[in-house]
């Protein structure tokens, strides 16, 4: 079995990433589950250009379920966070109930928010998750925003959560984000785009628990998982069967409660 806890949908600046592309890679490339969240919870784009018009936090949560339904068994939802051009609703806890059989956590992206994961603005949507037990799910790089050593600070803040830090520090040697990783108990590494022999050295200083596999599928078109041969004939050749196990399922049944 293997679950992808990171990928996406959803058409917004440079972005195009369409349902059926996601599905059909999926089949593809035999990914038994995918963890989704719409990009177009993004408030800024790359050229740090607030979006207009934004589309709300609802209307792009409400893409996911709809995905979800079409493909029940396949996908499980991220409920992606507007920090910066929306306040904390608290009528979303209704809505998270709701679709329980959807939403498994939190996304955050600090860069596209321009919103660090210590800002106080996040404050309530972690009491809500620590109420419905939902991990969060943050973009980790080297901006401002998104330095894994901010999330490590924020993993150390609330320590009755449970974080992932996605691309172990996209644009650095990711050696901090992996030392982060593992000293941190409820902080989890994730593997997108990280190249092989690093994704390798995380399951060997963290332990097999710590480290789940993701990509962005299919952020790279439809073949985004031709990106990821390497790094799983890697973990196939040089990882026990329980190892391998728990970085492609048993992390994210564990961390998402499946
Ligand atoms: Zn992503």
């Amino acid at each position: 079995m293997i679950i992808d806890s990171h990928t996406h949908i959803g058409s917004i600046s440079q972005f195009h990433l369409p349902e059926q592309m996601l599905l059909d890679s999926m089949e593809k490339y035999s990914i038994d589950l995918a963890i989704v969240s719409n990009l177009e919870g993004n408030e800024f784009d790359s050229e740090r250009k607030l979006i207009d018009p934004q589309i709300s936090q609802f209307n792009v949560n409400e893409k996911v379920v709809r995905l979800r339904n079409r493909s029940i068994d396949r996908i499980k939802g991220l409920y992606w966070i507007k920090p910066h051009t929306e306040d904390f609703d608290s009528s979303v806890e209704e809505y998270l109930i709701k679709n329980k059989d959807t939403f498994c956590g939190f996304k955050i992206h600090p860069f596209h928010s321009h919103c660090s994961p210590l800002d106080d603005r996040l404050f309530p949507w972690y009491i809500l998750a620590e109420k419905l037990n939902f991990p969060i799910v943050v973009h980790s790089s080297d901006d401002e925003y998104s330095h894994p050593e901010l999330l490590f600070r924020t993993a150390q803040k609330y320590t009755n959560l449970t974080f992932v830090m996605v691309h172990l520090g996209l644009g650095t040697d990711n050696m901090d984000a992996i030392e982060y990783v593992k000293i941190q108990d409820n902080l989890i590494g994730e593997t997108t785009w990280v190249n092989a022999d690093n994704a390798f050295k995380a399951v060997k200083v963290c332990g097999s628990r710590k480290i789940m596999f993701g990509t962005d599928a299919p952020i790279a078109g439809p073949d985004t998982y031709a990106e990821y041969f390497e790094l799983m004939r890697r973990f196939k050749l040089c990882l026990t069967t329980e190892e391998f196990d728990n970085v492609f399922y048993r992390n994210a049944l564990r961390v998402f409660s499946l």
